[in-house]
């Protein structure tokens, strides 16, 4: 809490983020049982579906967004589960992709990656942040067994597939520090197999 409050919500312009450290946990007990800390994870909430709505015009185009990409160094990232024609996106578990009236955004709280598939396929990826003029090639695991949090305090464990583990992968790594400048497969290495 003290740390946060050097940082305001900001809507993710360029030059607002913080892509280069390491964020912090969530206090998960301060959420269940600390008002403002409530508000202040509540106002990132909001910040995040200002950037969503604000940055991007396709509401296809982009599928995810972390604390990092709106100036805030904390573990809380957010996917975008349902396109705009009310479809989900692939490789959900059934339990989000079953339930009708799950919200668009999947809100993740110390999202934490338990377990990695050695099948790694490579796509074509680009980075709200990073806003590059030509998206580059990355390498990420196919399928990812997540534990997270949502905001009420609660704990998930759930498997997720590509290209919904793809959004993960990407959003954990700028909250380690990390973008797709770091993942970048260059061209004279040899693509994964599949
Ligand atoms: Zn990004």
């Amino acid at each position: 809490m003290e740390s946060l409050k050097n940082y305001s919500v900001l809507d993710g312009e360029k030059g607002d983020q913080v892509l280069h450290e390491k964020s912090c946990a969530v206090n998960l007990r301060l959420l269940q049982e600390g008002d403002d800390y409530r508000e202040v994870i509540f106002g990132i909430k909001r910040g995040m579906i200002r950037a969503f709505n604000r940055k991007y015009s396709d509401y296809n185009e982009i599928q995810g967004i972390s604390g990092p990409n709106i100036g805030i160094p904390l573990r809380i990232i957010a996917i975008r589960i349902r396109k705009k024609n009310g479809d989900f996106i692939d490789g959900l578990p059934e339990e989000l992709s079953k339930n009708r009236r799950t919200k668009p955004i999947l809100f993740m709280l110390n999202p934490k990656i338990s377990v990695k598939s050695e099948k790694i396929y490579s796509i074509k990826s680009n980075c709200g942040s990073l806003m590059l003029k030509d998206p580059i090639k990355v390498c990420r695991h196919e399928h990812i067994e997540m534990v997270y949090w949502d905001l009420k305090g609660y704990m998930h464990l759930n498997g997720f597939d590509k290209p919904a583990a793809a959004t993960i992968q990407h959003e954990i790594d700028h909250l380690n520090g990390l973008t797709i400048l770091d993942r970048q497969v260059k061209t004279e290495e040899k693509d994964y197999e599949g």
